[in-house]
């Protein structure tokens, strides 16, 4: 093949859609948040695709995300970078839902992904269509791992990567971001302090914002792990869904790769219940989805050990809170000594070493069930965002 040539792949989105007040916008160049600024959705031709693109396509591709290409956005097979992301096991879990009282229990294990958590889902994504749509340096504030999977991605795609994370971000992540070449800075603050320095370096730089929800193609990563449910459960959806949130990336992300596996005829209009994790130290989405508000307020002191939960305020509020309703699930606080205790439950149950993140969703489950939301008969995937591996020397906070 001659150098440069640019191999079309069965990718690639018709438009980008504004959230919030539906209006469209081309694709092919780098955008951020629309007009209004929200968060902008990739839109494909999913009635035509519905044609040729059914489950049973999926048979013989890829173990990874990229199996999903029709609905994801990147066109140039040369610009989709990849490590291995996503496809993760749906691990069946017994014990641990003998021990929660539950029917069936799944534990979808985001640990196994190439930096060890979900993160690579998103950034993979978000990196290789900037590559394709020319960004020369990429710029994030991470909480930690999105920072490891930015500075890996980055590193692959050939691109420079500056990465801004609280000081006080677990150490084995920060030796990640430093292995793989960034341009590490940390911050004596939280996640939106991080945010105010990269915008900074973007303005003055030139640097690409990969912020949560600021770049319409971290969902589209996130968002295979709904199409993965679909086909690891041999084409169904489970009852409940338990994720821990912080931005709310991932649940927003499956909550549009329903509708899209609804346009395409693969499902019919039935969801999961979503559930919302967050740390009692830092429950912006808890205390918006309790008191019935569409949008929620800043959580003043975030303080919990789950760094990918210490996030105080996300521009994607008003999809978290919306999906929870529409789907009938709900949102629920643990604290940080409860997500550490049911870590070593999950794991001495599942052979699962969790993030504390993933302890989250299993202490909520219980609660989740006394409040009424999760029933003894119900099918739930807990989802573990990442390894517990990457946690070592952190305490819990409460
Ligand atoms: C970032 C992160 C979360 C929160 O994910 P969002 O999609 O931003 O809600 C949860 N767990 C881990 C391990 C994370 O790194």
């Amino acid at each position: 093949m001659p150098q440069g040539m640019t191999v079309r792949t069965r990718g690639g989105a018709t438009h980008l859609e504004c959230t919030a007040t539906g209006e469209t916008y081309e694709s092919e160049s780098l955008r951020g948040l629309s007009p209004a600024g929200k968060p902008l959705f990739a839109r494909y031709d999913l009635d035509s695709l519905a044609a040729e693109f059914t489950p049973s396509t999926l048979t013989n591709r890829p173990a990874s995300l990229w199996r999903y290409e029709e609905v994801l956005p990147v066109r140039d097979a040369a610009c989709r970078i990849s490590l291995g992301e996503g496809f993760t096991p749906l691990l069946a879990a017994p014990s641990l839902a003998d021990r929660l009282g539950v029917e069936r229990v799944w534990i979808k294990d985001e640990g196994q992904n190439p930096t060890g958590s979900f993160k690579d889902r998103g950034l993979c994504l978000a990196v290789s269509r900037a590559k394709e749509l020319g960004a020369t340096a990429l710029a994030i504030p991470s909480a930690g791992n999105a920072g490891s999977a930015s500075a890996a991605y980055g590193a692959a795609a050939g691109l420079p990567v500056h990465v801004v994370v609280p000081k006080d971000t677990p150490a084995p992540i920060l030796a990640e971001i430093r292995a793989l070449g960034a341009d590490l800075q940390l911050l004596d603050g939280l996640i939106s302090d991080c945010g105010r320095v990269v915008r900074a370096g973007c303005d003055e730089h030139g640097w690409w914002d990969l912020s949560t929800l600021k770049e319409p193609y971290r969902v589209e990563g996130k968002k295979t792990m709904g199409y993965e449910l679909f086909e690891q459960l041999a084409g169904r959806l489970p009852d409940a869904i338990v994720y821990p949130t912080g931005g709310g990336t991932g649940l927003i992300g499956m909550w549009k790769a329903f509708e899209e596996m609804e346009a395409l005829g693969w499902i019919g209009s039935e969801r999961p219940k979503m559930f919302t994790v967050q740390a009692a130290g830092c429950a912006p989405m808890v205390r918006a989805w309790e008191a019935g508000d569409t949008h929620a307020t800043t959580w003043e002191g975030a303080r919990t050990y789950a760094s990918g939960l210490r996030v105080p305020g996300a521009v994607g509020d008003f999809l978290i809170l919306q999906a929870l309703r529409a789907s009938g699930g709900g949102a629920v606080a643990v604290r940080d000594s409860e997500m550490a205790e049911w870590v070593h439950i999950m794991g001495a149950a599942t052979g699962v070493f969790a993030a504390p993140e993933g302890g989250a969703v299993a202490a909520a489950v219980p609660k989740l069930m006394e409040m009424g939301l999760v029933d003894p008969a119900d099918e739930v995937v807990l989802f573990n965002t990442g390894s517990g591996l990457k946690y070592v020397g952190m305490t819990p906070t409460d």
